[in-house]
């Protein structure tokens, strides 16, 4: 899709949605509803038959979840948006076109913790294999790359650890090899990273995150090129029927109006709560990949605009030293999830990463002091007070 406004803080609020359509209506209607009328019973054999454009049945089409399909799509520079219930159902919906029986995915080391169950399910179901890569130089990704490998899958930055992977020279490798390359954008919201810009095929992002941006939704999204998410919506997404009601599209179109004041906030807030993290004597490590000490920063200024909202961090102790930190919290929510108006922080390796076993997680860099924070839209002063209190207990 040709994106109409040249910058992303127009493109938030007007793309796909013409009120002149909606009898003037500035905000988008919600269509709820699970069916659509015919006028003939000649026109509902047109519809099914493909010969007439028009909605039939909401599991097909939805017009409140068609404009938030074209709002992503343009967002991401992308042919085609499609919206699912969740993250996890586009990112099944996604690996199951890819693959069939016998096929290898490859996973930059260090996934979302069902995604990682969904990889372990597809092997278990259908003897579709899949090896990690750091992928931190050409050919080591091209030596992991099987005759059976259909799909290359990447995280950037990777949950919790906040490493990166250069999108551009994995789409490089890729392309030698004819294997499309799915990223998982979540972490850094169309606002701060676009992988179809460098290359890369599809995108999917976890809407519950930056982009619905309030906590109140479970969603998903997904773009890339028109002929292959129109298969998607007529397979995976329609007959496994993973879809996104139309409220919940409604409230997203809300969420991603704001979603470039809210991460520039998200951003500012991090940034000021890493550098007092970093000189704090309670605190080991710090991952945060916007520092010029950070492994990745070359990465991330070629193709992150900022470093995002998430950081993690170690503290000096144990794990039960880590959860009496957490305890300690006066107001920051104990909770998973990130990217919502709420300072939210919890502990990998018991939550989000508990499924990933134990000597994954160590390769991955989640320990038992690891803790993740997802910072809020708070006032930065008031979110370190509470992490500073907590941590002086310690
Ligand atoms: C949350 C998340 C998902 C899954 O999304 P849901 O909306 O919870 O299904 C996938 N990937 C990443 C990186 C996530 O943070």
């Amino acid at each position: 899709m040709k994106r109409n406004y040249k910058h992303m803080e127009t493109a938030v609020i007007h793309e796909g949605y013409q009120s002149k359509d909606m009898l003037g209506s500035l905000s988008t209607p919600l269509f709820q509803t699970s069916t659509y009328t015919f006028d003939s019973a000649e026109q509902g054999e047109r519809r099914f038959a493909g010969e007439e454009d028009g909605y039939i049945y909401s599991r097909l089409g939805n017009p409140t979840v068609a404009v938030l399909e074209e709002r992503i799509a343009a967002l991401e520079n992308g042919e085609r948006g499609l919206a699912f219930g969740s993250g996890m159902a586009a990112v099944s919906a996604i690996l199951v076109a890819l693959t069939k029986a016998n096929d290898h995915i490859l996973c930059s080391s260090g996934l979302y913790g069902c995604t990682y169950g969904l990889l372990k399910l597809m092997e278990e179901k259908y003897q579709i294999t899949h090896d990690f890569s750091g992928m931190e130089s050409k050919d080591e990704i091209r030596s992991k790359i099987k005759p059976e490998t259909t799909c290359i899958y990447v995280e950037t930055p990777i949950n919790p650890t906040m490493k990166l992977i250069d999108l551009e020279m994995v789409a490089e490798v890729a392309k030698e090899h004819a294997i499309p390359v799915v990223v998982d954008n979540t972490f850094a919201s169309p606002y701060l990273q676009n992988p179809l810009n460098l290359g890369c095929d599809v995108v999917i992002h976890s809407a519950t995150k930056y982009i619905g941006g309030h906590g109140d939704v479970i969603a998903g999204l997904a773009v890339g090129k028109k002929d292959f998410l129109d298969g998607v919506a007529k397979t995976t997404l329609k007959d496994y029927g993973g879809v996104m009601s139309p409220f919940d599209a409604w409230l997203l179109i809300r969420g991603l109006k704001t979603l470039p004041v809210r991460l520039d906030r998200h951003c500012d807030n991090a940034e000021e709560i890493y550098k007092r993290l970093k000189a704090h004597p309670k605190v080991a490590n710090v991952y945060y990949p916007n520092d010029e000490i950070h492994p990745d920063y070359a990465i991330m200024q070629k193709q992150m605009k900022r470093g995002g909202g998430v950081i993690s961090f170690e503290i000096k102790g144990t794990k039960s030293d880590a959860q009496g930190f957490l305890n300690n919290l006066m107001f920051l929510k104990i909770a998973v999830s990130l990217g919502d108006a709420e300072t939210l922080i919890e502990h990998p390796a018991t939550m989000t990463h508990a499924v990933v076993p134990e000597a994954s997680r160590h390769d991955m860099g989640i320990t038992d002091q690891l803790i993740r924070l997802s910072v809020g839209l708070e006032a930065w002063q008031d979110i370190w007070a509470d992490l500073e209190q907590a941590l002086d207990t310690l």
